[in-house]
């Protein structure tokens, strides 16, 4: 791919004005090398750079845009809210309008609190469940990301994971005491900790599909089970959502597995890619929040209009008739084309996908929690990243991330991928 000077001093300027010289750490592709691409615009599934290359975007923004880039209904939701004004710090019925569509496609939902991010949702989730239990104790899994507040930015994945700092600095130790971080998938653990413990545990937290550290999906039994121990102890059952909420389905992984949390933390997909999070729930632990109850939240820009139309006009799109279907039809063909490479170029992989979200471990797997996920070659995946780029196709640049597929994304444009990341195997295996 060709870089100009032009793209040389984006880099250079930014690393002036930004730690990193980047807005969020990711993004810096630390863990793959190199200075990261510089966006100046996107359609449908295609990325170009600063320097005129166009990439196949498998990032999709971590998520948010199930539709792809620049989605015409989006972009005419947005352009026709924003000449009426962009932020009143008054209710709108945009806000209610985009409730309903939430609270349609959740039944566990009896009340939402629209606020601007995943990490803002998962926050306040958190202080609700304590307000409304009187507990301070929260459970939480080794390798699930829920945004970067304190009480949660213990042993969490994502970022922190891929730059091998778990836990960050300036978080008091009596603030991540009350944190208990446990592995995925184990039952049993959680169940000897509640027995000890349960009494002061106000809730506990989980990606019910994880992402965070590339995609593991929950074992049979293990969102069930949570919920068993959660009602046994009286403690309060999260599903952060904010990955697999309207991305794996309507109705979410709640839905899919058929287990009702207490509170669920939604985000991307309902902001259409604007700053979109929502904390939502049943109404007698939203009833906590404040005007009603005790427990404090507030946002100048929530429930902000262009978001909401954003996120309006994208699950309208994404409830019509056959969309998951065949999006998540996409999903499965792409890992089975590349599992199929794989083997046929004889590298030891594991691609673990569910609906549209997807990574390829570099190792053998199965990968089954965040100590598995840690056994990937991590050389392997910079190479891997490298080989795709230099194809025109960007790919998330962190072995502990999913990558992500779009209704935009063709067959064509899968057909290319598969042989991409097909030519990326060999050039791996034979060190060319
Ligand atoms: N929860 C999960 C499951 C996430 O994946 C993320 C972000 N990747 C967050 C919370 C935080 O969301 P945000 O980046 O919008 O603050």
């Amino acid at each position: 791919m060709m870089k100009t000077e032009h793209w040389q001093k984006a880099v250079e300027e930014a690393c002036c004005y930004f730690p990193g010289g980047v807005n969020s750490p990711v993004r810096a592709f630390r863990a793959v090398g190199g200075n990261p691409l510089f966006i100046k615009s996107g359609r449908g599934s295609v990325i170009e750079d600063l320097d005129g290359n166009r990439y196949i975007d498998f990032v999709n923004s971590w998520g948010p845009l199930i539709l792809g880039h620049a989605h015409p209904r989006v972009v005419k939701a947005i352009e026709e809210t924003a000449r009426r004004g962009t932020s009143f710090g008054a209710p709108t019925e945009l806000e209610t309008a985009l409730a309903r569509r939430v609270m349609k496609a959740m039944p566990s939902i009896e009340k939402v609190r629209f606020v601007n991010s995943g990490t803002e949702a998962v926050m306040t989730a958190v202080r609700l469940a304590r307000g409304y239990t009187g507990r301070t104790g929260i459970i939480k899994f080794a390798g699930c990301y829920h945004g970067h507040s304190d009480a949660l930015l213990v042993q969490a994945g994502s970022g922190a994971l891929t730059f091998g700092r778990p836990d960050s600095a300036g978080v008091p130790e009596t603030l991540a005491r009350d944190t208990l971080v446990l592995p995925y998938n184990d039952l049993e653990t959680v169940q000897s900790v509640m027995k000890d413990s349960g009494e002061r545990i106000a809730c506990i937290i989980v990606e019910p599909v994880a992402g965070n550290m590339g995609v593991v999906p929950p074992h049979p039994g293990f969102l069930k089970g949570l919920r068993a121990i959660t009602e046994r102890y009286g403690a309060l059952l999260i599903f952060d959502e904010v990955i697999t909420g309207f991305r794996i389905g309507l109705e979410g992984a709640q839905g899919y597995f058929n287990v009702e949390p207490d509170i669920t933390c939604l985000g991307k997909v309902i902001g259409g890619g604007l700053p979109v999070g929502a904390v939502a729930g049943k109404a007698r632990i939203m009833h906590m929040l404040a005007p009603e109850g005790p427990v404090y939240q507030a946002g100048t820009l929530s429930g902000n209009p262009l978001a909401m139309a954003a996120g309006g006009a994208t699950l309208d799109e994404i409830a019509s008739e056959g969309f998951f279907e065949a999006l998540n039809t996409k999903g499965q063909m792409l890992a089975c084309s590349i599992r199929e490479t794989a083997v046929r170029v004889g590298l030891a992989v594991a691609v673990q996908a569910f609906g549209s979200m997807l990574t390829i471990f570099f190792q053998p797997g199965p990968v089954e929690n965040l100590e598995h996920a840690r056994r990937s070659d991590l050389d392997q995946f910079r190479r891997f990243h490298r080989y795709l780029l230099e194809q025109g196709i960007y790919w998330p640049p962190s072995q502990f991330e999913a990558a992500f597929l779009s209704s935009a994304h063709t067959d064509e444009d899968l057909r290319k991928a598969v042989g991409a990341i097909s030519n990326a195997f060999e050039r791996i295996l034979y060190r060319t």
